[in-house]
């Protein structure tokens, strides 16, 4: 009958509509996918994505500086707890180090162990839990904790970087696993602590491990796939292996002696950047290994005469192919465990009346280092605490650091070194504000007994690096010190890289370890130090909010917008927290003390910032 064929088109038609209408809907719904486009706006003044937080530096240049300025100057006293939700207990080796991502309305936080949680960015709601299931055993085997800093994202995927050197990438709906490559062995001592980046069409990762007897590398993998693309190497090979390109046939000749047998050391395991305008990948490498240069097989009559590349340098190499286009070494022989690793900070800076493309890091060797990023040219190096391993930069040379001779040690001498055990600047990342013109950065001050063992062993623990026992028995040269005195034992400094100056200073908040920074366009500086978020006039460093919350864990504080509302979010050791203007949530109860033994997850008691201790040990130090 016509007038049925009439209804059933109708009926078909209105069909087509509903479904049409709610594809689209759904459509409307999901948020741009994340491709290397995006994520060269990601936290931009042109972001395609205002609001998220898409890589682990916000932007791409790892300025950790956000557009958004609903909170700002007038309003940010009133941040209270907009919702807290629960986390696995961090290890005990000091809370949670992870800085989440926020894409899809969803926070992505990576925990210890290798545990990612996906949250309702605006209520807290768990989506979904990943865990990576860390065989407990390997763990003796991961020389720096169990800690996992970052994720990356891309193509609604989030790749993680497992503890036990695997990459796996999830579905970032479901956190359902989709693939995942071996990159190195733990029973190798490989281990991975660092977060991925994107750079391309590929992701790159770097090793943990060199307070064992590795062989260092950072490494591309095609994201279609997991398969691998290229490895760079920051060691040559043994003496007698075959040569893998130029660079290591350049490295090779700044060895000497029997230095194969402890792996030459130099991991890749925080400080890594992708710059899309040169296309390089830009990584920093880990102390020698072992500690004392005489175990690398380097004669007295020869200490400081063999550079022993790439270890603690600044290496950048083509994305595509993983060639070598330039590096710094920003301590050459170093014999202190001065890994040049600390994050990247990438800018574009007026200096001496021209604009530079910048590269600035301040590792644990208590140096400010910039650089030209497109060519590794030196622009300057500057002391951020009392340092006396070197006596100056040879402008004449790229900049190289002069070493001061007295620094060096071994069985019968041994030294006291500026800055002292876990370094002057560890993983804590720094932030950069354009507008203030000025770095932010967590720092410690204090110094280090060194002196040789007879032989390191890597099942040891301090003794692994070849390092004697105290030292305080042996003859001891002075040396002088130079670098600011005003900086007292630890804290935050505000720099300007313009002019090397410090502009202010707050002694006590944060150290080499924890304090982790990020500021906004609204004249803002965040900072998680202890268990308080501080606020501070970004300009001025005037303190504007100290908000407590007994909770262990340091990590880092991203912000977001979501349905108009901004919030501040970091992972504490037991639950994350979201805080936004006029919040009321009740803050979490600290977790309950452990019965007996050590506390995993167990808060300290609330107390103000200790100053670093003068001789950290070496046991607790990362990495
Ligand atoms: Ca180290």
């Amino acid at each position: 009958m016509p007038t049925l064929t009439v209804k059933k088109t109708a009926l078909w038609a209105a069909g087509v509509i509903a479904a049409l209408t709610l594809i689209s809907t759904t459509i409307a719904q999901q948020p741009r996918a994340v491709d290397a486009k995006v994520l060269q706006t990601a936290g931009t003044a042109k972001d395609a994505l205002p609001g998220t937080w898409l890589t682990y530096g916000l932007t791409q240049t790892e300025q950790r500086y956000s557009q958004l300025k609903q909170i700002d100057e007038s309003n940010v006293g009133k941040l209270g707890l907009a919702w807290s939700a629960p986390l696995a207990p961090a290890g005990s080796r000091g809370g949670t180090e992870g800085t989440p991502l926020m894409w899809n309305h969803t926070i992505f936080q990576p925990m210890d162990n290798s545990i990612v949680y996906a949250f309702d960015a605006f209520t807290g709601e768990q989506k979904w839990m990943y865990d990576a299931k860390i065989d407990p055993a390997t763990r003796t085997h991961m020389c720096c904790g169990t800690h996992n800093r970052g994720l990356a994202l891309f193509d609604g995927k989030i790749i993680l970087a497992a503890n036990d050197a695997r990459l796996i990438e999830l579905d970032a709906n479901s956190g359902k696993e989709l693939w995942q490559s071996k990159v190195a062995d733990i029973n190798q001592y490989y281990s991975f602590t660092i977060a991925p980046r994107i750079a391309g069409d590929k992701v790159i990762v770097g090793v943990g491990g060199g307070e064992f007897f590795i062989r260092g590398f950072f490494a591309a993998y095609n994201l279609k796939d997991g398969s691998l693309a290229w490895k760079f190497y920051t060691v040559p090979p043994k003496p007698g292996e075959p040569l893998e390109d130029k660079a290591q046939e350049a490295a090779a000749k700044t060895w000497t002696g029997d230095w194969a047998k402890y792996g030459g050391g130099a991991p890749v395991w925080d400080g890594l950047v992708y710059d899309p305008e040169t296309n390089l990948v830009i990584a920093g490498t880990g102390n020698a290994e072992p500690w004392p240069q005489e175990m690398r097989g380097i004669p007295k009559s020869e200490w400081g005469k063999w550079d022993n590349l790439y270890t603690c340098s600044i290496v950048a190499v083509d994305a595509k192919t993983g060639k070598l286009k330039w590096y710094y070494q920003t301590v050459p022989t170093d014999s202190w465990d001065f890994d040049s690793v600390g994050g990247f900070i990438m800018a574009d800076v007026q200096i001496e009346g021209k604009t530079r493309k910048v590269i600035m890091q301040a590792p644990k060797s208590g140096v400010f280092y910039i650089l030209d990023r497109t060519n590794g040219q030196f622009i300057s190096a500057e002391p951020f605490v009392p340092v006396n391993w070197v006596t100056g930069f040879d402008k004449k040379n790229n900049g190289k650091p002069i070493i001061n001779p007295d620094a060096y040690y071994d069985q019968t001498n041994s030294v006291v070194i500026y800055p002292g055990g876990g370094g002057a600047h560890n993983w804590a990342p720094m932030s950069y504000n354009p507008n203030a013109g000025l770095v932010y950065l967590p720092y410690s001050a204090g110094s280090y007994t060194f002196n040789a063992a007879a032989e390191p062993d890597p099942r040891a623990g301090g003794g692994a690096h070849g390092l004697g026992r105290g030292g305080q028995d042996k003859k001891t040269t002075p040396m002088p010190i130079w670098g600011p005195d005003n900086v007292g034992r630890g804290g935050l400094q505000a720099r300007d890289p313009k002019t090397n100056q410090i502009k202010w200073v707050k002694t006590g908040r944060g150290g080499s370890i924890g304090g982790g920074t990020m500021t906004t366009a609204s004249n803002l500086l965040f900072q998680v130090a202890g268990n308080t978020l501080y606020a501070y006039k970004a300009d001025t460093g005037d303190e504007l909010l100290a908000l407590p919350f007994n909770l262990p864990g340091a990590a880092p504080p991203i912000t977001y917008m979501i349905d108009n509302t901004q919030f501040v979010g970091f992972a504490t050791g037991t639950q994350f927290l979201a805080m936004k203007v006029g919040g009321t949530a009740k803050m979490p109860d600290p977790p309950p003390a452990p019965a007996f033994g050590r506390g995993r997850g167990a808060p300290p008691p609330p107390r103000a910032p200790a100053p670093a201790p003068a001789e950290a040990p070496h046991g607790q130090e990362k990495q």
